[in-house]
């Protein structure tokens, strides 16, 4: 059967909701799920072990809130997989989502109650569909993540950032990739970062990501395909004033020049009193561009950034996407953009899919698009095919 091996606990403290999960769960083949009716008991039974495949919670709880249940679940590891459920429309999660995301807790969707048996089938076939993290056996441990980088087995993908009006390709995102077995599909970040996290190693990939883009900066600046790029970096790489030099030296030693980069943080990772601002600002005298990831699901303040040496502002896919459709996004959208006009930032916005979300966007006045629409990432020979084949198609 579909669900036959799917453990599955319900944490929900009302009677009938809980027992109506239960029922639909038994209807759909998943055998003998739990139910916890606190996030408290859910959190005892958690510890206590075994952790279920996937944990079904109230986002809105009589001792507490779900919230902080799957935040729970996700630092410590206590299931692979949550579904919410909420007597709201579903509403972007923000941080939330970010944060389990970061943890490798896939968060499958959101229900609305009373469940539907339709859409409760659909999440759970969401879990089963998700690459090979699932099956015990494909995940790659921790030591073998660490001989990745040690061996410097990982590889960069490239995906382009066009300007919303014109269509010109400007510039590209580097993202992380590992082609662990020959042949088979290239593991996503979401299978790497958790894993050098949890070792301490994250500025060690940091520095080969900035070292590599710099490499095939210059090597495109040559062919005449002039780009800028953006890097993925954690606040954890800024606990150092030297970093700023170290930085400098690593992209300039391979012909780069710093103005041409862009360090991504995302913004849940900033706070406004850290050491690293320092470092941010020496960044940022070098020439480097700094950029505010994942806008719109960290809980900052308009006064926060005003403060930071900051030049770009990404808006977060999670609020691109159906922001044509769905008026919440959209708000999220247009205040995000209203915040970069007034702070001078480049604004690009993420994982645009359709031509609608372009059309909104553009319109809102944002500057830089990505997504695939435009194209997924790519190695890097690739990219210089696509690149050459590309015909900017004007907004
Ligand atoms: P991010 O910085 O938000 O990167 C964008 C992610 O959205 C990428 O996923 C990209 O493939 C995906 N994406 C772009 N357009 C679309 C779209 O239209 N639809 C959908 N569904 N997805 C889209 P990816 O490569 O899996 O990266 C996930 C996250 O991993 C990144 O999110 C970033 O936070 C992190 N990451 C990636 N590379 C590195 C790295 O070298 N170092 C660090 N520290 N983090 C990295
Ligand atoms: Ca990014
Ligand atoms: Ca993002």
């Amino acid at each position: 059967m579909e669900f036959g091996q799917l453990k599955v606990l319900v944490v929900e403290d009302r009677d009938f909701q809980r027992d109506m999960a239960l029922r639909l769960l038994g209807e759909l083949g998943v055998p003998m799920p739990s139910a916890c009716g606190s996030g408290r008991e859910a959190l005892d039974r958690l510890a206590a072990g075994p952790a279920p495949d996937l944990v079904i919670a109230a986002l809105e709880l009589g001792d507490g809130d779900g919230a902080e249940l799957v935040r729970q679940i996700a630092d410590r590891d206590l299931a692979r997989a949550v579904i919410l459920t909420s007597d709201l429309e579903p509403a972007p999660l923000g941080p939330i989502e970010l944060h389990a995301r970061q943890r490798g807790l896939q968060l499958l969707g959101q229900l609305e109650k009373p469940l539907s048996r339709d859409r409760l089938l659909s999440l759970l076939r969401r879990y089963r569909s998700e690459p090979p993290a699932s099956s015990a056996a494909g995940v790659p441990g921790l030591d073998e993540i660490g001989q990745a980088l040690t061996n410097r087995s990982f590889s960069l993908a490239f995906q382009p950032v066009v300007d919303l009006v014109s269509g010109r390709l400007t510039g590209a995102e580097v993202l992380v990739r590992w082609q662990r077995d020959p042949g088979a599909a290239l593991l996503l970040p979401d299978q790497i970062i958790p894993g050098l996290e949890r070792q301490g190693r994250i500025s060690e990939l940091s520095r080969w990501m900035l070292e590599q883009t710099a490499e095939q900066w210059t090597a495109w600046q040559a062919q005449g395909l002039s780009l800028d790029l953006s890097i993925n970096i954690s606040m954890r790489d800024l606990q150092s004033i030297a970093t700023a030099d170290a930085y400098d030296d690593a992209v300039r030693a391979r012909g780069a020049d710093p103005r041409r980069l862009v360090l991504e943080l995302t913004e849940g990772d900033v706070e406004p009193a850290s050491p690293a601002l320092d470092v941010l600002v020496r960044l940022r005298q070098k020439g480097f561009g700094l950029a505010v990831d994942d806008y719109g699901t960290g809980l900052s303040s308009l006064e926060q950034f005003v403060a930071l040496p900051f030049t770009e502002l990404k808006i977060d896919r999670g609020f691109v996407a159906n922001c044509d459709r769905d008026a919440r996004r959209r708000g999220v959208v247009e205040s995000a953009l209203a915040l970069s006009r007034k702070l001078e930032l480049r604004s690009v916005a993420e994982g645009v899919q359709t031509r609608e979300e372009w059309n909104v966007l553009r319109d809102a006045g944002c500057a830089h698009a990505q997504g695939w629409l435009i194209a997924k990432a790519m190695p890097a020979g690739e990219f210089v095919a696509w690149a050459a084949a590309y015909r900017p198609q004007p907004g």
